[in-house]
């Protein structure tokens, strides 16, 4: 006898904008979210349970105890062990279950991994908290003509806007230039509030939703819209986002930004007083046991956790992954995180 669960899909299968064909474009479709954070997180947990056929899932950093109230996938268990966000973001859509196959890799995303990230991906989401990520995500998608959604948080508002490669704008047609750092509000300086995630991520995952459900021709309907949310006062505008003949991206198809390949340089992480910290050389295969092995002496606490290392050294808290990455916590000046790497790990 059956269960039930066949019916799984019923009710969104019966929305009209959507229907049975667009139920079995998305189970065959290969979505790549970048950040399993708040934006990341809920999006994951909207692809997986809508049911798209196949989920990478990528994040740089672990769990704390000031991520659980806006990011759904995680409970005090992850946060009490510092797990690595991706792998405790893929741990909780296994337990919510569906036909959806889910990749969970712990990494910071780069011109190098990208490429191999996202191969074979319809679309790409943007979960991330960063605009050194979302330039990169921008030129890679451009250069291969992949569709992606950005979307941004802070404090009780947010962004959204499909970037359709030849069809509409892309992000550096409306902001050739990542604007300088210390003119961005971010999570760190003026918060962040739940409702103001769930509120992006929704129109990041009707517009996945859409695209991926659609056949060609409602695919010719889509037009590019930048939204703007604002939850608190209740407010939303669009603007028509144009593309520019001129842009250096989608209009000359220069991909700097990839080309680069994402700079070694510690990077102070959104609101969390780390630093991450990446190795000099690429391709560095760390062994963790013998790094533990040094610092054991002068630590006040050092284990082997699944897929990396955690010691307490000169009050900072160090997460070091096999690729030589390291999330220095206890600081967010990024000179001091890199003097405590190259003493205790120094590759
Ligand atoms: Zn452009």
């Amino acid at each position: 006898m059956s269960d039930g669960s066949e019916r799984r899909f019923d009710r969104q299968a019966r929305f009209a904008g959507f229907g049975p064909a667009g139920q079995e474009r998305l189970g065959a479709a290969r979505v790549l979210i970048v950040g399993c954070g708040a934006l990341g997180g809920s999006l994951a947990q909207q692809m997986a349970r809508i049911g798209v056929g196949e989920l990478v899932l990528v994040d740089r950093d672990v769990v704390e105890w000031t991520n659980l109230p806006r990011q759904v996938l995680f409970t005090e268990a992850h946060a009490r062990s510092g797990a690595p966000k991706a792998t405790a973001a893929a741990e909780t859509l296994a337990a919510i279950g569906g036909p959806t196959r889910i990749e969970a890799h712990v990494a910071h995303v780069d011109g190098e991994n990208l490429d191999e990230l996202a191969r074979g991906a319809a679309l790409v989401l943007d979960g991330t908290d960063n605009l050194a990520t979302r330039y990169l995500i921008n030129d890679w998608c451009v250069r291969e003509r992949v569709p992606w959604i950005y979307g941004g948080v802070v404090g009780a508002s947010g962004l959204v806007m499909p970037v359709l490669p030849e069809r509409g704008a892309c992000l550096a047609c409306l902001f050739p230039e990542p604007p300088p750092a210390e003119h961005l509000a971010t999570c760190d300086t003026v918060g962040v509030v739940l409702p103001a995630v769930q509120a992006v991520t929704a129109l990041q995952a009707a517009l996945a939703m859409r695209w991926l459900g659609a056949d060609d021709a409602r695919r010719a309907e889509f037009e590019t819209w930048l939204v703007e949310i604002d939850v608190w006062r209740g407010e939303q505008r669009r603007v028509r986002a144009s593309r520019d003949p001129e842009c250096a991206t989608c209009g000359k198809r220069e991909f700097r930004h990839l080309e680069s390949g994402g700079e070694r340089a510690a990077v102070v992480l959104c609101g969390r007083n780390t630093v991450q910290v990446r190795p000099t050389r690429r391709g560095t295969k760390l062994d963790l046991e013998r790094v533990l092995a040094n610092v054991r002496a002068s630590a006040a606490s050092a284990e082997r956790l699944a897929s990396f290392a955690r010691f307490e050294v000169e009050g900072f808290r160090v997460t070091l992954f096999a690729d030589g990455r390291a999330l220095v916590e206890g600081t967010s000046d990024a000179g001091r995180a890199r003097a405590v790497y190259d003493r205790w790990i120094g590759t």
